[in-house]
């Protein structure tokens, strides 16, 4: 049977050896691409990347398993530059569409008093009457005094 098996396989066996190098020289590439993705992701997520790195290269796909389920969330720069990026729009739509701090409905910037909860938005300037915020001590229209 072996020998059949032999006989039959003969004319084949160079492709076949062939066929495993090249698989062989596939999975080596896969393996070394592996750890170093392992390392750069680390790396980005400060997450120990030569540990991690290691890990993948001893246990290859189960190291690198590993990792990816206790792997921090997200890279601290991300999730700054993305809390940034909200803070950053949050500001910008309260600039276009002020709203009252009580009640979150929107205002006009020179609303006195929020009209759905009657919220105290702004004050009327004791000399021109222009709204005036709460804070502010000096009238900036006519300079007068609060
Ligand atoms: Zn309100
Ligand atoms: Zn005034």
């Amino acid at each position: 049977m072996n020998d059949l098996f032999g006989e039959v396989f003969k004319p084949y066996m160079p492709a076949i050896q062939l066929g495993q190098r090249l698989f062989l020289l596939f999975f080596i590439v896969f393996w070394v691409a592996l750890v170093f993705w392992t390392w750069r992701d680390a790396q980005r997520r400060g997450a120990m990347p030569w540990f991690w790195a290691t890990v993948a290269l001893l246990f290859n796909v189960a190291g690198w398993a590993i990792y990816m389920v206790v792997r921090p969330p997200e890279s601290r720069e991300d999730a700054r530059e993305r809390e940034l990026e909200i803070r950053a729009r949050e500001a910008e739509l309260t600039r276009a569409n002020p709203v009252c701090p009580a009640c979150f409905k929107p205002v006009d910037p020179d609303f006195l008093i929020c009209p759905s909860c009657m919220k105290k938005l702004k004050k009327e300037c004791t000399s021109c009457g222009k709204p005036l915020k709460l804070d502010w001590a000096v009238c900036p229209y006519c300079k007068t005094k609060q």
